[in-house]
Formats: C-alpha cells, sequence, structure tokens
C-alpha cells in the first residue's frame, strides 16, 4: 500500500522523474516532478488536496487562485472541498507576466490563496501575486502539491504550504551543468 503525498506515490504514478531535464526556468536539473501523471489521476491526486486543504484550513480567503497550466487542476480540486469558494486561473501574457482573461476579476481587498502544482524558483507564483495586487486584492497563502525549491524555502513573507518537500534537489545554468558535461541527452518532458 503505498501512501499518498510521498515520493514513492509520485515514482508509482510517473510524476518523479531521474534523468537530465530542461526546466521551465532554462536551467537544468537530474530531477523533474512530471504532476500531469498525477493529476491526470483524480482519484490519486484527491488525498493530497485533502492534505494541502487541512494544512491550509485556518487561512481566511474564498477564492482560489491556479497558475495555468499545471494550478489549474489542483486549484479546482482545492475549491472543491468547500461550498463557498470559488476558483478563478492565471495565464501567460504575450510579455511573459501573468494575466486574468476570460472576464476573471478579483474585487479590491479580496482575499485569495494560490495553488499550484510545484514550486521551483517561485518565480511563476510570484507572476500570479503581481497580477492579484494588480486588481487590489491580497494573496493570503500559497500552497503547493511539491515544493523543490533548492534551500526549500519560498522568496516571499506569505504563508506558504507544501504537501511534499524535497530540498536539496540541484539545478544548474546550462553552462555549469555536469550532466551537460558528461553528453548525457537533454530532454524536456512536458513537450
Ligand atoms: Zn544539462
Amino acid at each position: 500500500m503505498i501512501e499518498a503525498g510521498t515520493l514513492e506515490d509520485l515514482r508509482d504514478v510517473g510524476a518523479y522523474l531521474q534523468g537530465h531535464f530542461l526546466l521551465t526556468t532554462g536551467r537544468h536539473s537530474d530531477t523533474f516532478f512530471l504532476l500531469a501523471r498525477l493529476t491526470e489521476r483524480p482519484h490519486r491526486l484527491q488525498p493530497w488536496i485533502a492534505r494541502l486543504h487541512e494544512q491550509m484550513e485556518n487561512i481566511d480567503a474564498h477564492t482560489i487562485v491556479g497558475p495555468a497550466m499545471g494550478g489549474i487542476i489542483p486549484a479546482y480540486a482545492f475549491a472543491a472541498m468547500a461550498d463557498d469558494t470559488r476558483v478563478i486561473f492565471a495565464e501567460k501574457s504575450e510579455t511573459d507576466t501573468m494575466v486574468f482573461r476570460r472576464g476573471f476579476r478579483l474585487e479590491p481587498g479580496e482575499r485569495v490563496i494560490i495553488i499550484e502544482d510545484a514550486l521551483t524558483t517561485g518565480s511563476s507564483i510570484k507572476k500570479v501575486m503581481d497580477a492579484v495586487a494588480e486588481q487590489g486584492a491580497w494573496v493570503s497563502a500559497v500552497g503547493t502539491l511539491v515544493n523543490r525549491s533548492s534551500d526549500g524555502k519560498v522568496p516571499w513573507n506569505i504563508p506558504f504550504f507544501s504537501v511534499l518537500t524535497m530540498p536539496g534537489i540541484e539545478t544548474w545554468l546550462p553552462e555549469n551543468c555536469p550532466l551537460c558535461r558528461h553528453g548525457v541527452p537533454l530532454s524536456r518532458p512536458k513537450r
């Protein structure tokens, strides 16, 4: 019996990969979390969401924001845990910021929770925070399924929660990547 919310659980569904990968940030790593392999199985995802929801039950916010694409499914699953919660998503603009389209609007002063699949550097979550701030709303907390930031920390002062924290996973600039130096073929699992 595999326990939900663990690395073993991710490996079992094919969401935890080891090799030589190009991350969205442009850096290289020997570890990749392909969380679509988890989110495509609602029955396997649900216990992760329940754990995250339990950790965040004291956060007073009734609007959930998920960054497209990876955050959409976990954000919707998270919002479905309560009957008084709505959920919207932010998506990439042509200028590489995050924006709300499709008529999604936040009220000035509204509190929101950002739910994302994985945290690496936090740069895309920061862009969502900017989009929220632009509408005069507030981010009360951020939650992710996996925190793979190299030191386990986050670059902001907002409460942060994660089901699984995996510090110590190295990432390298391409010019410093030891796997490139050894000629290991590079792959992009999301392609
Ligand atoms: Zn490399």
